[in-house]
């Protein structure tokens, strides 16, 4: 009998593969399946991106690259941080990674353990939770709550500080609700923290660039006081469409660095050397693609909005970030799992219900707005057929 450490046991995943996997099946067995489960823009990456790429392989860059990766990289990553957040960051303390996931798998290693506690937000991206448990340290949900908009609210999250938290998980703008914490909000979470100078944070603004009604996004970055036990997490994969290049950036304090870039050098090595040239011209390149994939965003989020608020039962914030809609279903008298899966098998529509994101998602399913608007019509209307005939 093998035997392999007890903690492969614990160890969670997304539910949003497997919806997208039954979805496929759905589809492939001739059903019209509108899915509004994903979790990635749905559209292609811009063509001068995918040409650097093809340009690199061409020019020869086959072999390995730093770990922390490319230099011209990470000085493009300060380069663009400066330019979008008015914040300094020194190139040394950037590291390329495969995939924004990888910074969170890192800086949750770095401070999980039993014993250890780490706050992250519910609902939140599922990933957090697994990572934990995984570390053995005690996963401590903050609870993310629709009447406050679905942002972080700094004295519950600062209530749940205990001598044993080591790291705080932020997120904004959000998965699963497109929530998006205020820049006050911020302001006195980072005045709370000072009171816990041993507690690291990281802040995932993965969703960063996406936000609407010219709301601007606050970094974690702009707070000189955490500047030294903070962890940025960001990258190309919702920006600029790019999920499948596996390019994500972190920006981290100098001995985490160093952790970080150990961790690169004993599993990946580097991040792909043709995609950290395509990451390059991404930033470095005409932003307009990321502006009219926002703008995009924007329209369909209205139509989304608009028409869940007209199902029977569902209530629906506007969200104010990423490209995810949370409605409530509480009035529906379903349970969030159970609808989101009769949703799929019978109305054709795939959503995520909303405990896949932590305990108080329950009474809300996730529906992404990463689909063409007429299909987000079409899905919404054979929502409001199978809720009428249910009811
Ligand atoms: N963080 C959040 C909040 C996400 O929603 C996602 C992807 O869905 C990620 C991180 C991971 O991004 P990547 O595909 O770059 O690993």
């Amino acid at each position: 009998m093998l035997k392999t450490v007890a903690s492969f046991d614990r160890i969670g995943e997304e539910n949003a593969f497997a919806v997208l996997a039954r979805a496929t099946t759905l589809a492939a067995a001739g059903r019209d399946i509108i899915n509004l489960g994903i979790g990635q823009p749905d559209f292609r990456t811009p063509d001068h991106i995918v040409e650097a790429a093809v340009k690199a392989l061409r020019d020869g860059h086959h072999g390995y690259t730093p770990a922390t990766g490319i230099l011209p990289l990470r000085e493009a990553v300060a380069a663009d941080i400066h330019k979008r957040l008015s914040v300094e960051v020194d190139p040394d303390l950037v590291l390329i990674v495969p995939g924004g996931k990888v910074t969170m798998f890192m800086a949750i290693l770095m401070f999980g353990e039993p014993g250890a506690e780490i706050l992250y937000p519910d609902p939140g991206f599922p990933i957090y939770r697994s990572m934990i448990e995984f570390t053995g340290a005690r996963p401590v949900p903050v609870p993310i709550r629709e009447e406050n908009d679905f942002a972080f609210s700094a004295e519950e999250t600062l209530a749940l500080i205990t001598p044993r938290t080591r790291l705080l998980i932020l997120n904004s703008p959000a998965n699963p609700t497109g929530g998006v914490t205020p820049k006050e909000e911020i302001d006195k979470l980072v005045a709370g923290l000072a009171r816990h100078p041993d507690v690291a944070v990281m802040s995932d603004e993965i969703y960063g660039q996406m936000t609407y009604d010219g709301l601007e996004h606050r970094t974690l970055l702009a707070y000189p006081d955490i500047r030294d036990r903070l962890i940025l997490l960001d990258g190309w994969s919702k920006t600029y469409a790019m999920t499948g290049w596996r390019m994500g950036y972190s920006v981290w304090p100098r001995k985490l660095h160093d952790y970080a870039r150990k961790l690169a050098v004993n599993s990946y090595s580097c991040v792909n050397a043709a995609a950290q040239f395509a990451g390059l011209a991404a930033l470095e390149g005409p932003q307009d693609a990321v502006a009219d994939m926002v703008a995009e965003f924007d329209r369909r989020r209205s139509v989304v909005v608009e028409g869940l608020n007209g199902l029977p039962g569902i209530s629906c914030r506007t969200p104010k970030g990423a490209f995810y809609a949370f409605p409530n279903i509480k009035e529906t008298g379903w349970q969030a799992k159970p609808l989101a899966s009769a949703l799929l098998e019978d109305a054709g529509v795939a959503t995520i219900g909303g405990p896949d994101f932590g305990v108080h998602g329950e009474g809300y399913i996730r529906v992404s707005y990463a689909n063409s608007t007429e299909n987000i019509r079409r899905a919404i209307n054979s929502m409001g057929e199978f809720l009428t005939a249910k009811a």
